[in-house]
């Protein structure tokens, strides 16, 4: 009885340590690029690019910048604070 418990706990772990390898193969193909669809390498491109804050010149990649929408248009900041002080130097 207790040899078809360690069997079964044996599968289980064997289970679960393919599916950790399997994993790691689809992990490893996505960095090198071939996993991925052209799409979503476009969109993480787009999200790195770096954007000039047009308040102290800091250029900051798109996905950690402050973006806000003024008089039509988009305006990305490096922090809350440049976005208040770009906004109180152009009153709408
Ligand atoms: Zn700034």
């Amino acid at each position: 009885m207790y040899r078809l418990f360690l069997i079964i706990f044996l599968l289980i772990v064997l289970y679960f340590l393919l599916r950790q390898m399997f994993r790691g193969f689809i992990n490893s193909a996505t960095r090198d690029g071939r996993g991925i669809s052209v799409s979503s390498a476009e969109r993480d491109e787009d999200q790195d690019q770096m954007i000039e804050d047009p308040v102290c010149h800091t250029f900051v990649p798109k996905r950690i910048a402050v973006i806000e929408e003024m008089e039509g248009r988009t305006y990305c900041f490096c922090s809350k604070e440049c976005a208040v002080t770009f906004r109180s130097q152009h009153p709408a």
